[in-house]
């Protein structure tokens, strides 16, 4: 299982009883959560909504375990742990080569 694209069904099983309480102690709390899903709408510089989000994720102090989740839930869009979409597929493409025998 968990070979093609998507979720793993076991990871998402292990995640229903994981503990998420870290959510808890998250800074974006109270934040407009459009900030950590920049859109490329006119006018507004897509590089400005990154770096507003990224500021807050780096005052966070749950980025492991957000970028934890976010990777292993197959997070495609916004910023999770700190990291946006392409910085989380790097990591992904790092843990695959890894992986391999
Ligand atoms: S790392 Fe960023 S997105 Fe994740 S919980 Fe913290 S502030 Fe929110």
């Amino acid at each position: 299982m968990g070979k093609g694209p998507g979720p793993d069904i076991t990871t998402l099983a292990r995640l229903d009883e994981a503990d998420l309480r870290w959510q808890n102690d998250a800074a974006c709390a109270g934040h407009d959560p459009d900030i950590f899903f920049p859109a490329n709408a006119p006018g507004v510089s897509i590089h400005a909504e990154i770096a507003q989000a990224k500021a807050i994720c780096a005052t966070c102090t749950v980025t492991e375990q957000c970028l934890d989740y976010a990777l292993a839930t197959h997070q495609e869009h916004g910023i999770w742990g700190g990291l946006n979409e392409r910085e989380r597929r790097r990591i992904r493409r790092r843990q695959r080569q890894a992986a391999r025998p």
